[in-house]
């Protein structure tokens, strides 16, 4: 597909870089941003990077009614020897158009998606901060804009790409968190939205999210509609190691595809080690961790990469896996990946792609 060129638009007031040591996640955004533009009649047009700054929408915009709203999340790198790698981004933008299918949206192509996105990322590429940990988040956005209140899928769409440079995800580094098994509210059904990157699954999440937090528990165990087996630990994909098999709930509707996921299994297998995608019941970890046979469990994302799980808690039980403490597969994963973004071991698996 011939794209017309991006034009580029570059700030006159470049923003005052934050703190490299204090960045969290998600406070502070660069200088610039990308935006490309849908309607039915034109195809995608106007693919411009501006400074950051409030993008103009209809009140009667079909995001702002009707929700269709889907995002992506990746990470660009700053290597040891100064090399900017992006990670996985087919992935991303596969995920982009299969939302998008389900939405009844229409995705960028692809060449409009990684462009956009390597543009920008060079332009703002001195905003990539340099520490082991730290990285600059890309957030790909896809909206529906028509203004037209008749419930029928959006005719015009915006896709927009912001970057916030981001620490490590939890500031007093990799160790176990506690999790809520969550019983009254579900995150996905059979049939809804749960495998897509749709902004409405995280407006259905965030109360859960937010009494688990209230009970001092930093992320919830999500649990199908009828409460038997697990789905995701918080916005991550979940993984437990037993003493004799490392399972992930298979992809099964309810949820999310992660790109880390993918990544874990494939470096699981790479070692030989016995990673089985399949339904896991709670009872079966609950029942693990009491005995002993389950010996690590942890999330996976974009964000914290890896996300060790110490403690389950329910409303009338709790367990401990590996007494509280980080696993030894679990730490070994966590390199490994990082170790790949960063640059300090060979990316076999063809994930990274340099910016030229
Ligand atoms: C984004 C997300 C993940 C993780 O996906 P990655 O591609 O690994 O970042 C897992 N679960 C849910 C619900 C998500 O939204």
């Amino acid at each position: 597909m011939n794209l017309a060129p991006i034009s580029v638009t570059k700030t006159t007031q470049p923003l005052k870089k934050p703190d490299a040591n204090n960045l969290g996640f998600g406070q502070y955004f660069t200088d610039h941003m990308f935006v490309a533009k849908y309607s039915d009649a034109k195809g995608w047009y106007d693919s411009q990077i501006l400074p950051y700054g409030p993008l103009a929408l209809d009140p009667a915009a079909s995001v702002l009614h009707y929700g269709q709203a889907l995002f992506e999340g990746m990470k660009a790198f700053r290597q040891g020897n100064g090399d900017v790698a992006l990670f996985r981004m087919d992935y991303n933008w596969n995920r982009m158009c299969q939302g998008a299918e389900r939405l009844c949206m229409v995705a960028p192509p692809k060449e409009l998606f990684l462009e956009g996105i390597r543009k920008l990322v060079e332009i703002d590429k001195d905003w990539i901060p340099e520490n082991k940990g730290s990285a600059l988040y890309i957030r790909p956005t896809l909206i529906g804009n028509e203004g037209f209140l008749g419930v029928r899928p959006s005719r015009e769409y915006m896709f927009f790409v912001i970057l916030s440079p981001v620490g490590a995800y939890y500031k007093s580094g990799l160790s176990p968190v506690n999790i809520w098994v969550e019983e009254d509210f579900t995150r996905a059904c059979p049939g809804g939205l749960g495998a897509t990157k749709a902004a409405a699954n995280y407006a259905s999440s965030l109360k859960a999210a937010y009494e688990a937090k209230k009970k001092d528990y930093s992320q919830v165990l999500w649990l199908d509609t009828t409460r038997t087996y697990v789905e995701e630990v918080g916005t991550m994909n979940v993984f437990f190691v037993f003493k004799n098999e490392i399972v992930t709930p298979s992809l099964e509707g309810t949820i999310l595809a992660g790109g880390t996921r993918d990544s874990v299994i494939q470096v699981l297998k790479s070692w030989g080690k016995p990673i089985v995608e399949r339904k896991i019941k709670l009872s079966e970890i609950r029942e693990g961790a009491q005995s002993g046979n389950l010996v690590e469990a942890f999330g996976t994302g974009t964000a914290a990469v890896i996300t060790p799980m110490g403690e389950l808690a329910a409303k009338d039980w709790k367990v401990k896996i590996n007494n509280g403490q980080m696993g030894e597969l679990t730490t070994k994963l966590y390199q490994e990946l990082t170790d790949i973004q960063y640059g300090f071991k060979a990316d076999n698996l063809n994930w990274i792609e340099k910016l030229k």
